[in-house]
């Protein structure tokens, strides 16, 4: 594992500066053969001026970090060459680097080496994957607190637990003739057990808000056609995204945007109107919006004010029945027609998409609805990722298997399979 890898860290492109990182044993020679200046002399933590030459030419006039390990992000020796910006010359060094016999590296190779050499650890990693995709300020208040450990540190207080129990249920079967070591008794087990299946079911329930933080809210604005959903939209999103006309059905395909409520983003879909129709364009827009009706965490359903209530709103009431939903009256600037009486127990909010009334009104729902302002206010120990949420649930499966096996008198050394798992 010990070659030498190389890659452009930088996005490639036109720009003032790119970098081109070095990794391994070999890191400082292999730099130091195009270099114009004697690397192997330089301290470490230094950046050094001077030129890439190759085959008597110069490449480039570069700035070049050494870092000796073991003080370095993969804890090996690492350089990096900071280039001007643009394909051609960071190409070119990068090329250069591979002939004088640097491999290039494979995509997140770096952070693997920085796992696997005990610098991080694997919520870690994955946190730097994340800090670089965040698109808001609180999503990357997330990734920043899983990378500095926060989260990994939720979790060792109960594996240091697990793991003494287990020490000591051990001793106490191979060496019965320890008077001084404390027994292991069923009330103690029983204890621990309930003590993590409380801590890591927190864990789970908040991570709902660590999930919104990453990942946003995907939202679905649904409503039959011309009730104003790409309106809304526009509003929302405060652009021309979805076009908007009289004729009913124009939205004929998928139209998203994407907002920001008190810091958690809102992706937002408007989709073709939901009704029967012979168009076989808008009918796979149709059958894609209610497929999308599952996946979507919260569904604004939209109502016109100056009509009755049809009977295909009643049935887009009765399909997103079990979803989190806030059903909008639009065109509240226009004569009165529906009856929302027996509307009970729903979030409702009126608007005029036209007049851009109501529209701060809807997004303070939304606000209110995912305790938004709550979330933002937390400490961002929260778990997000798919992974990591699935390795609770199970754990969290196992403590109840303890549990029923302490219930059913299970004896001690066979508790200790469970506590391993
Ligand atoms: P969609 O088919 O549900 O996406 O509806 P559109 O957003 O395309 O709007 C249909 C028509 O209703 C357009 O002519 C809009 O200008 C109009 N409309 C949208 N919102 C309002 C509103 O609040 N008041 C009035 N009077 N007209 C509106």
């Amino acid at each position: 594992m010990n070659d030498t890898i190389c890659a452009i860290s930088t996005a490639l492109g036109v720009g003032a500066i790119s970098i081109i990182r070095v990794s391994g044993d070999e890191a400082i020679d292999i730099v130091n053969k195009i270099f114009d200046k004697d690397l192997t002399k330089k301290e470490s933590h230094t950046i050094n001026y001077g030129h890439i030459v190759y085959n008597g030419e110069i490449i480039d006039e570069v700035m070049v970090s050494i870092m000796k390990s073991p003080k370095t992000f993969t804890k090996e020796d690492i350089v990096e060459i900071n280039s001007h910006g643009g394909v051609a010359v960071t190409n070119k060094v990068l090329e250069i680097l591979l002939l004088e016999g640097a491999r290039l590296a494979e995509p997140g190779e770096f952070t693997k080496r920085a796992f696997l050499n005990g610098r991080i650890d694997l919520v870690e990693a994955e946190s730097i994957m994340d800090l670089i995709e965040s698109k808001t300020e609180t999503s990357r208040k997330l990734a920043i607190s899983g990378m500095e450990g926060k989260v990994s540190k939720l979790v060792k207080n109960i594996i240091d637990n697990l793991v003494k129990v287990n020490a000591n249920i051990e001793v106490n079967i191979d060496y019965p003739e320890y008077e001084d070591i404390e027994i292991v008794t069923k009330e103690k087990i029983e204890e621990m057990s309930k003590y993590i299946n409380k801590e890591l079911t927190k864990l789970l329930n908040e991570s709902e808000n660590g999930k919104l933080i990453k990942d946003g809210i995907n939202t679905l604005i649904l409503g039959r056609p011309n009730v104003g959903k790409s309106s809304i939209l526009n509003k929302l999103i405060e652009e021309d995204k979805a076009i908007v006309t009289s004729v009913a059905g124009t939205t004929r395909d998928i139209v998203e945007g994407q907002i920001r409520v008190n810091g958690i983003l809102l992706n937002i879909i408007d989709t073709a109107g939901v009704r029967e129709t012979e168009d076989i364009v808008e009918k796979i827009g149709v059958e894609k919006s209610l497929s999308l009706v599952n996946d979507a965490d919260l569904i604004i359903l939209v109502f016109n004010n100056n009509e009755k209530l049809t009977d295909e709103d009643k049935k887009l009431l009765e399909y997103t029945k079990e979803k989190k939903r806030i059903i909008v009256i639009n065109k509240i600037d226009l004569e009165n027609n529906l009856d929302i009486s027996n509307l009970k127990n729903e979030r409702i909010v009126k608007i005029s998409a036209l007049k851009d009334s109501g529209i701060e009104s809807l997004k303070n729902e939304i606000n209110d609805m995912f305790n938004l302002e709550e979330i933002n206010l937390g400490d961002f120990t929260y778990l997000s990722n798919s992974r990591q949420i699935s390795l609770v649930k199970k754990a969290v499966e196992i403590s109840k298997n303890l549990e029923d096996a302490l219930n059913n008198d299970v004896p001690i050394d066979l508790l200790e399979i469970d506590i391993k798992e």
